[in-house]
């Protein structure tokens, strides 16, 4: 009866440092390793002991960002805590076109910057249930400097009054409940009627007469059910 797009949904899911972002995208995609991917982006910082270059990021040099802005590479790109962060632009646009929903792991300045060129996207924030989490799990994650942790807070503590301008917020207390609560958003968005891309009778008008016409339905059975 409907036929819907068959075009995958940009989704984008941003949160502060230390919100566990992280960890529900890897949830995510544990559930559904067919129809969902995570868009690796390019960045020019340090690789962390727990990167893995290709898979969290593609390491590139300051220059080497800059000559790929140039080449207009990127579908958004930003300087964030002093380092560049770009999303490549091909690489999603085939697997959207292949009906792969993907998943942009983003900062909030490149989600506006979608917003503008990919409105229909859907846009989640993950939230942290408290400032104090947030700020044991920065320092739990051994991984920046404390200069770096305090400015990814600052930064994080900013980013939470952001959180009008997303779809949906989901709050990140129990890392299994939250997976559960994306999951569901994705589910109901793939039923909006602005994903119809066609609505069809799947049934000849001449059958439909003839089921209405059936001898079998009596109009007799009907009566007293029908005032
Ligand atoms: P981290 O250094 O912790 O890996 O990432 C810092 C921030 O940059 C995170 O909020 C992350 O979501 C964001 N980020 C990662 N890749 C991109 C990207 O391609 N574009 C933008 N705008 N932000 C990104």
């Amino acid at each position: 009866m409907i036929k819907r797009k068959n075009t995958g949904q940009l989704i984008i899911i941003s949160a502060p440092s230390g919100a566990g972002k992280g960890s529900v995208i890897s949830g995510l995609l544990e559930r559904d390793k067919k129809n969902l991917w995570l868009s690796v982006s390019t960045t020019s910082r340090q690789p962390r002991s727990n990167d893995i270059p290709g898979v969290t990021y593609n390491f590139v040099s300051k220059e080497e960002f800059e000559k790929l802005i140039e080449e207009d590479y990127f579908l958004e790109y930003t300087n964030y805590v002093g380092n560049y962060y770009g999303t490549p632009k091909q690489a999603i646009k085939e697997k959207l076109d292949q009906g792969i929903d993907v998943i942009l792991e983003i900062e909030i300045e490149g989600a506006m910057n979608i917003k503008k060129l990919v409105p229909e996207a859907l846009f989640i924030f993950i939230m942290p249930p408290s400032l104090k989490t947030l700020v044991t799990r920065l320092k739990n994650r051994k991984t920046d400097s404390k200069d770096k942790i305090i400015e990814r807070f600052h930064t994080a503590y900013k980013e939470i009054n952001e959180v009008t301008k997303y779809n949906y917020v989901v709050v990140n207390d129990e890392l299994e409940d939250a997976i559960d609560k994306v999951e569901s958003i994705l589910k109901a968005e793939k039923c909006r009627v602005d994903r119809i891309e066609e609505v069809y009778l799947d049934t000849k008008e001449e059958e439909i007469h003839e089921l209405l016409m059936d001898e079998d339905f009596d109009n007799d059975s009907l009566s007293g059910k029908i005032d």
